[in-house]
C-alpha cells in the first residue's frame, strides 16, 4: 500500500503536522508515503499571497528540508517521498520548473485549481452558468490538463477532473475534449493519479470518474494513487477499493516515484 498525495499544516488548510501524516501512514500498513503539500504561489509578488490556500514563498526550504529529514529518520520503517503539488499556471510555468530543479524530490504532482482566475473550489463561481458555460468551461479545464502534461514537468497529474467539485453536473457533459486530453497524457507518458477526496467534496466519490477510468485504459494511461489527505486520518483512504476497481477495469499495474523515477508496482 502506498500514497502519493497528502497534505498538512502548512498549507493552511489541513489538519497536523507531516509527521502525523507518516505515522498515521504506519499505523494503517503503507509501504510508503509521499508528502506533497500545495506549492507556494512562485508567481505572485507577495510571500503569501492567498494565506489558507499555500504556505509562504519563503518557507517552502523549509518544508523541503523537514520532508527529507522525515525521509531520513523513518529510512527502514517506511518509504517517504517527497514530493510537492504543485499548481500549474501556463504562465509561470519555468519560474517553478527552475524552483523545482533546486531540490532533490521524489516527484511533482501536477494540479491545475484556478480556471480564468477563479478557484475551482468556489461554488460561486457556477451559480450563473448555464450548460454551454458548463461545457466551455469543462473543455478549457482539459485542455490546461493537456497542456500540462505537455509540458513535461510532473511526474503525475492530480485529480484530472476536479472541476466537478463543486458542480457534480460537469461531469455527466459529453465533450471530444476529455478523450484528447487522455490522448494527450498517453502521448506525454505521464501518470495519472485516483484521488480518493472527491467524497469530501460536494461530486463525491474519486477522481477521476469511472467512465474516464475506463477510456484512460483504452488509452494506455498509466496510474498512481493518492488520497489527498487533509487529515492523518484519511492516509490511504479507500487504497484497497481503488485496486479492486482498477484490476476489474483491466490494469495491472500502477506506479510510484523515487529521486523522479518512475516504479512500477503490480496491482
Ligand atoms: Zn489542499
Ligand atoms: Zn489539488
Amino acid at each position: 500500500m502506498f500514497d502519493l498525495h497528502t497534505h498538512h499544516e502548512r498549507c493552511g488548510h489541513a489538519r497536523g503536522t507531516m509527521r502525523d501524516y507518516v505515522e498515521s501512514a504506519i499505523t494503517q500498513g503503507l509501504h510508503t508515503i509521499g508528502l506533497s503539500d500545495h506549492s507556494p504561489f512562485f508567481g505572485e509578488a507577495a510571500d503569501h499571497a492567498l494565506p489558507g490556500v499555500a504556505m509562504p514563498k519563503s518557507t517552502f526550504a523549509a518544508y523541503i528540508a523537514e520532508a527529507m529529514a522525515l525521509r531520513e529518520e523513518y529510512w527502514g520503517r517506511i518509504n517517504v517521498l517527497v514530493g510537492v503539488e504543485s499548481d500549474y499556471f501556463p504562465e509561470h510555468a519555468e519560474l517553478y520548473r527552475n524552483v523545482y530543479a533546486r531540490y532533490d524530490l521524489d516527484y511533482l504532482i501536477g494540479s491545475v485549481h484556478v480556471l480564468d482566475g477563479v478557484d475551482l473550489f468556489r461554488k460561486e463561481r457556477w451559480e450563473q452558468a448555464d450548460h454551454a458555460d458548463l461545457k466551455a468551461a469543462r473543455e478549457q479545464y482539459c485542455n490546461l490538463v493537456a497542456q500540462s502534461a505537455e509540458a513535461g514537468m510532473f511526474d503525475v497529474l492530480g485529480h484530472i477532473d476536479v472541476i466537478k467539485a463543486a458542480c457534480p453536473e460537469i461531469a455527466s457533459i459529453a465533450t471530444p475534449a476529455v478523450d484528447r486530453m487522455l490522448r494527450a497524457i498517453a502521448d506525454a507518458d505521464t501518470v495519472i493519479e485516483v484521488n480518493t477526496s472527491g467524497k469530501t467534496k460536494d461530486c463525491g466519490g474519486w477522481y477521476p470518474s469511472g467512465d474516464i477510468l475506463e477510456r484512460a485504459r483504452k488509452y494506455g494511461v498509466k496510474l498512481t494513487f493518492g488520497s489527498d489527505a487533509h487529515d492523518p486520518e484519511r492516509v490511504g483512504d479507500e487504497h484497497e477499493n481503488v485496486r479492486d476497481e482498477l484490476r476489474r477495469l483491466g490494469f495491472r499495474e500502477w506506479y510510484v516515484f523515487e529521486r523522479r523515477r518512475r516504479i512500477r508496482m503490480p496491482l
